[in-house]
């Protein structure tokens, strides 16, 4: 047989792993080393070469994007589609055996899956039905507590409220909001993983059944493992399976979701003899921007200890931007993207990472401004957006009247005079007879309620009932096309003035294309609808609309993570907001968001541009920042600093000028030299000043806070 494909570009290392005897084996390297590149070959090597089946192969990966790339490079090595070759998410794969076993995992067999908007909705609806303090018992609080207890496997009944009354009530409002989801046939993310975990724990049968299956369990990124998944993928080995684990200590970046990095040592315990392999070889960056990762998380203390070097060229140097302010700084980086594709460069190879999805609009403007196509992943995404979550409320109560947060959603909107308290006497029905919110409308509408606020309940109900009778065996894509038509929310946003309903308008029309672009798994036992729903819970964003364009791609730095680019701008490098300010006071918090500038520095191959702002107005508030301490803790030899490109002078020291020609800063009234005060920052002597009008700005040696460059028209400095 020829194997020279698959051995084809590995170095011994990496081939030492890929051809391993079927023994439980971890991968353990620094960031670029070929990690994800082994386990694809390995997979190939497993099928082709040891016979495997690919329907005994299970794959884990981060993201769905990840996946079908994995899918994609498989079937390239062995030339060959592999159909039956389970790979996905943590999630997706969930979903899938709960899918398969509905009955045995206890949910209806149209379950839906809610995202995280749905879920906050439904606690703050609980909050809100129970008259506590919501002040106290804030819902994105609850939230996170739920989907904390969830991530490590716990249900309401193991948690132990330890006499105190706060704990006592989180505990009753998981409780509480459990219930509501179980009635409704409601999934949220971490019930994917726990349910499905706890059907295998349960089903002896069931478990040997896939414990037979799949004899390879290959996991990618498995540093960021939380402790639901860890326990699922032991219960899937059992004593016989064979996991193939590869990961990075260092780009250990979901701890605040539940990530356990110790899973890497507990491996090593759980499955005694594993073989360890080590990379140090990176293949992706030059070594200019490794030394620069290197050095940066070298800062970090609780680290398992790596050496990654490369043959590559030293490459060009690290540049840094100190712009004015948040625009400045999303022009600065847009005008090099500019120049990038002007040069020819494909668009896709260039990317530019932030910290928080906040930071992405301002960026999103510029590059509206400069018609430069881009995409952002993360964020607002497609099947996030407001109406496209309108009109899949209505397809899913369509499929299942029970579904509370899809009711909620729709019962008035379009507007159909169904207000607050109509809606109340519902909630209250409900609440009372342990109920849906479907059932209670119908028992308020033709009871309590009064003749025209019964009206409207009636049309509503009549309406839902209507769509499912005349959706019933259309093609999935007539059936999103007579919703969004039929339900009225088509003409709904058509009334919404100027372009913001047009765009909305546009969406509904793309859920369209869609559907009529989405093949659901023959393999799954569901109507198309439902695979359709599941679909856009789950790969919300990764599918967008115009996916086919050579664009520029925004995304934050942790959806980055197993990415690579040629050209990478980290944007927004402050303290305060990277290290993110709740991170900065807290020493394993400031690590990890130190692994999180690792994992975007070495995201890049060729070109790294670092920017940050010295005065950045994010939510609503203006902040004036420090350069982020990661940006200090690159060797200077690295950088090299970028001056603004229409730079009017940077004189070093007072000098006379010509006649006719205006110093910078003469017009605000400052000269050099000049003593100043400024609110923040105290006592100081201006330095340098640079730029006219608007941006005209002076770099001031304060005595307490050190040298900074100031916006004259932002700063509010006294003269003294
Ligand atoms: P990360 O930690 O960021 O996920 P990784 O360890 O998974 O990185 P890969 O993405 O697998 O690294 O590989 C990084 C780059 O190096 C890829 O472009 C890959 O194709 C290339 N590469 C890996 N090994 C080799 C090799 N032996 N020869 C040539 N190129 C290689
Ligand atoms: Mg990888």
């Amino acid at each position: 047989m020829d194997v020279t494909p698959i051995l084809e570009a590995l170095n011994d290392a990496q081939r030492q792993a890929v051809t391993a005897p079927a023994e439980p084996l971890l991968v353990i390297a620094g960031a670029g080393s070929g990690k994800t590149r082994v386990l694809v070959h390995r997979a190939a090597w497993l099928i082709d070469v040891e016979g495997i089946s690919p329907q005994s192969l299970l794959a884990v990966t981060f993201t769905n994007k990840a996946a079908a790339e994995m899918r994609h490079r498989i079937e390239a090595l062995l030339d060959i589609p592999v159909n039956h070759l389970w790979i996905g998410t943590f999630h997706g794969l969930a979903h899938r055996i709960l899918r398969r076993h509905w009955r045995e995992a206890g949910l209806p067999q149209s379950f839906q899956i809610i995202d995280a908007d749905d879920q906050l909705r439904i606690i703050k609806r609980l909050v809100k039905g129970l008259e506590i303090d919501d002040d106290k018992w804030a819902p994105r609080q609850v939230q996170y507590f739920i989907n904390a207890q969830k991530d490590e496997g716990l249900r309401p009944q193991h948690l132990d409220d330890e006499g105190d009354a706060d704990r006592q009530q989180f505990i009753s409002l998981y409780q509480g909001y459990q219930e509501i989801c179980d009635r409704g046939g409601l999934v949220d993310f971490a019930e994917l993983l726990l349910r499905a975990h706890e059907v295998w724990r349960d089903n002896a049968e069931l478990l040997q059944h896939y414990q037979r299956r799949f004899s390879h369990l290959l996991v990618d990124e498995f540093q960021d493992t939380n402790a639901i998944q860890y326990a699922w993928l032991r219960l899937l080995a059992g004593k016989e399976g064979i996991p193939f684990v590869v990961g990075d200590d260092d780009q250990s970046i979901y701890r605040w979701r539940g990530a356990r990095v110790e899973h890497i040592n507990q491996f090593q315990k759980d499955f005694p003899g594993a073989s360890v392999v080590k990379l140090e070889q990176n293949y992706r960056s030059t070594a200019t921007i490794l030394d620069a990762a290197n050095a940066v998380i070298n800062n970090n203390t609780s680290r398992m200890g790596k050496k990654l070097w490369t043959e590559g060229a030293e490459g060009e140097p690290i540049r840094v931007y100190s712009a004015y302010n948040e625009r400045d700084e999303a022009d600065f980086i847009v005008g090099r993207l500019r120049d990038w594709s002007d040069q020819g460069n494909a668009r896709a190879d260039a990317a530019v990472l932030y910290r928080s999805n906040a930071q992405s609009r301002v960026l999103e403007e510029s590059l509206i401004n400069a018609r430069l196509p881009y995409r952002v992943y993360g964020g607002l995404r497609f099947f996030e957006r407001a109406e496209i979550k309108d009109a899949l409320a209505y397809l899913r109560l369509i499929s299942n009247r029970d579904d509370d947060s899809s009711f909620e959603r729709i019962v008035n909107r379009p507007t159909r005079g169904i207000g607050a308290r109509t809606l109340e006497a519902m909630r209250s029905y409900a609440r009372a007879n342990s109920c849906s919110m479907w059932r209670a409308a119908g028992a308020v509408a033709s009871g309590e309620l009064a003749g025209r606020a019964a009206t409207a309940v009636v049309v509503f109900l009549n309406l839902i009932t209507t769509l499912a009778k005349d959706t019933e065996g259309l093609d999935l894509q007539e059936q999103v096309d007579h919703v969004i038509h039929a339900s009225g929310l088509i003409e709904f946003f058509k009334k919404e003035k100027g372009e913001r309903g047009e765009t909305r308008v546009e969406n509904l029309e793309e859920l369209v294309s869609a559907a009529r672009g989405f093949s659901p798994d023959p393999a799954e036992e569901m109507s198309p609808l439902d695979a359709f729903l599941s679909h856009a819970a789950l790969e919300a964003g990764e599918g967008q609309a115009d996916a086919w364009e050579d664009c520029v791609q925004l995304m934050t730095m942790h959806s980055a993570k197993g990415l690579e680019f040629p050209l990478v701008f980290l944007c927004g490098m402050e303290d305060g907001l990277f290290p993110h300010q709740r991170s900065v006071a807290d020493p394993q918090g400031l690590e990890e968001e130190r692994r999180l500038c690792y994992v975007g520095i070495t995201r890049a191959k060729d070109i790294l541009y670092i920017t940050h702002a010295e005065q950045r107005r994010l939510h609503g508030m203006d902040n004036f920042a420090q350069a982020s301490r990661f940006i200090s803790e690159i060797p200077a030899e690295l950088v090299e600093e970028v001056r603004p490109r229409v730079q009017v002078s940077r004189p070093l020291s007072p000098r006379p000028r010509t006649a006719g020609h205006v110093a910078p800063g003469a017009e605000m009234g400052v000269r050099l030299g000049q003593r100043v005060r400024h609110g923040k920052f105290g006592d100081g002597v201006i330095l340098n000043c640079e730029g006219q009008g608007a941006h005209a700005r002076v770099e001031v040696n304060f005595e307490n806070a050190g040298t900074k460059w100031l916006v004259l028209s932002y700063a509010n400095l006294n003269l003294m």
